[in-house]
Parts: structure tokens; C-alpha cells; sequence
């Protein structure tokens, strides 16, 4: 069953330099208990509901945390109202997003704002150093000034990972490949692709389209996860 908790908010933190992604904290309630990759539905009242994953590790006991692409929208006027006063509801924690115990190496990809089950993920890994294979981002953006989180994952202090930036503009970032995520890019990073854990997240249109190139170069399907986040098509 779903449970429902209030929580309240703490702060709210800025991950890009532009501010097109932005971190909500709130408190984390006695009793919630996730794991890395899932996420939660946000109710702001007054019908503002939406699936988040929880951008921050289990480990972290002291608050949850989700990441928001800002549009505008009235649920991002919301959040940018939101005082230390306040109360939000949160349900869940939902998803099947999660790491599987494996020593096969692991390709994470991420489009924009698909990097938040990624980094719970991640940061998880680096508290737990329980990590048996090997780590690969691939992250997708449009530019330098869109890349959510840009310091704290090329600093990660996890053994054998690597993070590798595809940019529609990869102007100031280096060894950026330009373009999207793409075959030819997961064939020459990977070392033994047909043997490794892909787990995708992003827009609709992003993950499908990775997705398909991975079956292309004879990736199992079953070595693929998907994380899906609807309404930004
Ligand atoms: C499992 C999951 C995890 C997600 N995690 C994140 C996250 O970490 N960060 C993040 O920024 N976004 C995430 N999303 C997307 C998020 O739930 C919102 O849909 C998205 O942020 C757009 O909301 P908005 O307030 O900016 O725009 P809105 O104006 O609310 O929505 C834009 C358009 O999309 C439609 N729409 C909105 N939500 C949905 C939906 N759930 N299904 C179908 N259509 C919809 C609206 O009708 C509107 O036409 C996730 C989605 C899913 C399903």
C-alpha cells in the first residue's frame, strides 16, 4: 500500500547555473524508507501533483530531496513559494528504478533532467563502496550552462567510474561528444557492451530513442531499464 506523509520544507538549492533545475528538501519523515532510483508523488495542493524521484541518496537521513526542471507551470510557481512554515503531502515511495546486484558493469544514461534517479543512484554507491563492477554516465544536455549537478558527479569518489558529457553544444566542457546519446558512442566507451546493465532515464522521446539504438549494436533487452518521465513531451 502507498502512504501518504506531510513533510516540511527546509531549502531549496540551485543546480544549474542558469537555474532550470532546482532541489526542494524537506524533512524526512519518520518511517520513509526508499531505495535509490524510486520516486514519490508530490501533492502542493490545489490539484498540483507530480511524480518526482527522490534526487538524494536513502543514506541521507535528515531530509528528501527532489530536483525540478523549472517551466513555469503553476507547480513550479508553487515550489518557488514554499516557506519554511509550509507543509507539502508526498506519497509513495514507487518504482522499480533500481540497481540489481551484479558485478556486470553499469551504464547509466541520462537526458536533462532524467539524471535525478541517477544521482540518488550514485550517491548511494559512493556511500556504500559496495560496488562490484564498473560505473559509466552518459549524460546528455544541451549545453554547459543545462548540465544539473555538473561538479558533484565529475568529483564522485567511486573506484571505477567514469562520466562522459554528450552535448547538443559541447562548447567549454572537454572530451564532450557532440550530438545525443548514441550507438557508436556506448560501442567506443564500453568496454564489453553486450555483457553490461543499462539503465535509462529521461523524456519519453529521449529514452526510446536511446533504447533503440542500444538493441541496434545487439544489446539484450532484458539488460535494459527504463525510467520514463512523462509530461515534458
Ligand atoms: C516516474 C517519474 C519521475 C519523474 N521525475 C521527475 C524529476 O525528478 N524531475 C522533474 O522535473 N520531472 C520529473 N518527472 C516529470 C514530472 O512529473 C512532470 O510531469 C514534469 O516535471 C512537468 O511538470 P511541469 O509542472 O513542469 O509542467 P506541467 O504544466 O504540469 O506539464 C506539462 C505538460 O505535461 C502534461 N503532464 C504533466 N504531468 C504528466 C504526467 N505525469 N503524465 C502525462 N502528462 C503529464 C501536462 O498535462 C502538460 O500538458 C517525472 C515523471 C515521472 C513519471
Amino acid at each position: 500500500m502507498t502512504m501518504a506523509y506531510q513533510t516540511q520544507f527546509v531549502e531549496r538549492l540551485e543546480r544549474t547555473p542558469t537555474s532550470t533545475a532546482v532541489s526542494y528538501r524537506f524533512k524526512r519523515p519518520p518511517g520513509f524508507d526508499f531505495t535509490a532510483g524510486q520516486y514519490m508523488v508530490v501533492d502542493l495542493g490545489e490539484e498540483r501533483i507530480h511524480p518526482l524521484s527522490l534526487s538524494d541518496c536513502p543514506e541521507e537521513s535528515r531530509f528528501i530531496e527532489f530536483t525540478k526542471r523549472m517551466t513555469g507551470s503553476p507547480f513550479c510557481q508553487r515550489l518557488e513559494e514554499l516557506t519554511t512554515a509550509d507543509t507539502i503531502t508526498v506519497k509513495g515511495p514507487s518504482g522499480k528504478f533500481c540497481v540489481e546486484e551484479s558485478d556486470a558493469p553499469l551504464v547509466l544514461m541520462a537526458g536533462g533532467i532524467g539524471i535525478t534517479p541517477l544521482r540518488s543512484i550514485l550517491k548511494s554507491q559512493e556511500k556504500k563502496r559496495t560496488t562490484a563492477g564498473s560505473i559509466i554516465l552518459l549524460y546528455g544536455n544541451k549545453n554547459q550552462e543545462d548540465i544539473a549537478f555538473r561538479e558533484e558527479l565529475e568529483n564522485l569518489q567511486l573506484a571505477d567510474y567514469r562520466l562522459v558529457h554528450v552535448l547538443d553544444d559541447p562548447a567549454g566542457v572537454e572530451n564532450a561528444y557532440q550530438g545525443f546519446i548514441r550507438g557508436e558512442i556506448v560501442a567506443e566507451e564500453v568496454a564489453n557492451p553486450t555483457k553490461a546493465l543499462y539503465m535509462i532515464s529521461g523524456p519519453t522521446g529521449m529514452v526510446e530513442a536511446i533504447k533503440k539504438n542500444l538493441l541496434k549494436i545487439n544489446i539484450d533487452e532484458e539488460r535494459i531499464r527504463t525510467d520514463v518521465f512523462l509530461g515534458y513531451d
